[in-house]
């Protein structure tokens, strides 16, 4: 893995592809900015170095140039993170975009307008990518957020640097957690998978089998489970025609001996509401006009006792709709454990989505040893791919 750390930048001008796709509000304003922070180090590290920084990245979908999607609404942003001026180039390619990053000293930052102005970005074309390649003498990847995309800026530009490109530092924190899980890490390896649905978790579920020594799983992708052993779970979130492949994941599991722990009880509710009644049912038994929308007590213990035990965690998907206060027990109560088994020596790694969203709510964030940054490039990479971008680095 070509990384940044030991490399002398003094000098040159580096293209440091960032995941600065980061939410507005109405003034414009970035109302979270932990992307920004993430590529932080990397930056710093370039600039410290003698490097002249460019960043390119995408914000948002646009169809073309539009003004509300301009990189100039960050600019504030960045420059208060990382602590210098950031200069903003109003061309991403071209001459004046070439004139503009030359007229700046090393040592400078220098952020290029959305990436996503142009559609040739997200078809991977070729003459886009060598128009990037052209704005700079290294390439380094730091976007683990697009890096499950072919797209100009996150894969087909590495063509051009073959002997100067690499891994930011966040891209290389990302990988090294994933091979904490997948390959290197203590055992007993424990995975926790939640969320909606099984048929979006399907791929990673058979992919981790190889890997793991005990499966948690959670959220509402238990009813589909449970029916299949022929438990009856009145309105709870199910996907029938997905029977027989959860019945043979579970052969699956048991032939290589991981260990499936289900829920025992459950919180159930007689309206997919927070102000709905509750109560709390063994997880067979869930009456007819009732849904199950968080694990139980009994649950949580037994869980208890996988997590406390477990020397590699990781998680994916809440346990339940964590979303609404009543039921967010089972997912605070969780990420609880993990901490306490992090602290004991665990490590854990909090990936895809949601799971993500819940630490940070719950203000876990700190006590977990690895807070995925990348949702579908985090999932893409424990369902076993290889992401373009990260291919493109190590060819
Ligand atoms: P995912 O994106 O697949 O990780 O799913 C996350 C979503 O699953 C969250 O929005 C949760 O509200 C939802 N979820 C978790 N448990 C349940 C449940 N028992 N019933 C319905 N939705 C659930």
């Amino acid at each position: 893995m070509n990384t940044i750390e030991n490399e002398d930048f003094n000098q040159k001008t580096v293209l440091v592809r960032v995941d600065f796709n980061v939410p507005l509000n109405d003034q414009f304003e970035v109302t979270d900015s932990t992307r920004i922070h993430a590529a932080k180090p990397t930056i710093e590290t370039l600039v410290k170095s003698g490097a002249k920084c460019v960043l390119l990245t995408h914000l948002g979908r646009p169809k073309g140039p539009d003004p509300d999607l301009s990189l100039k609404h960050i600019v504030p942003e960045v420059s208060k993170i990382l602590g210098q001026r950031v200069h903003f180039s109003e061309q991403t390619i071209g001459k004046q975009a070439v004139e503009m990053i030359t007229n700046q000293a090393f040592g400078e930052v220098i952020l290029m307008e959305n990436l996503r102005f142009f559609s040739e970005e997200t078809q991977g074309e070729k003459n886009f990518a060598r128009a990037l390649a052209d704005l700079g003498d290294a390439y380094v990847n730091d976007a683990f957020g697009t890096a499950h995309r072919a797209h100009a800026s996150t894969a087909i530009i590495a063509d051009f640097f073959p002997k100067d490109k690499y891994f930011g530092m966040l891209l290389k924190g990302e990988v090294e957690a994933i091979q904490q899980v997948m390959e290197t890490g203590k055992k007993p390896v424990l995975a926790i998978i939640g969320g909606a649905k099984v048929s979006s978790k399907l791929t990673i579920l058979e992919s981790l089998l190889d890997n793991i020594d005990d499966l948690i799983i959670g959220g509402g992708m238990v009813y589909t489970f449970i029916q299949a052993q022929g438990g009856s779970v009145g309105d709870s979130i199910c996907e029938p025609d997905l029977k027989e492949t959860a019945l043979s994941l579970l052969e699956k599991a048991t032939k290589k001996n991981v260990r499936v722990h289900l829920p025992i009880d459950v919180k159930i509710a007689d309206a997919f509401d927070n102000e709905a009644q509750i109560k709390t049912a063994p997880v067979s038994e869930i009456p007819d006009n009732w849904m199950a929308l968080d694990c139980g007590p009994k649950s949580l213990e037994s869980f208890g006792d996988v997590v406390r035990q477990a020397k590699t965690i990781l998680w994916n998907g809440p346990l339940g709709v964590f979303e609404m206060e009543r039921f967010a027990e089972g997912t605070i109560g969780l990420g609880k454990q993990i901490a306490s088994s992090t602290a004991q020596g665990a490590y854990s790694l909090v990936g895809g989505g949601d799971s993500v969203a819940a630490v940070k709510r719950f203000g876990l964030e700190n006590q977990m040893s690895y807070v995925s940054t990348g949702g579908g490039a985090m999932l893409e990479s424990l369902e076993g791919k290889q992401l373009p971008g990260i291919a493109a680095l190590l060819s």
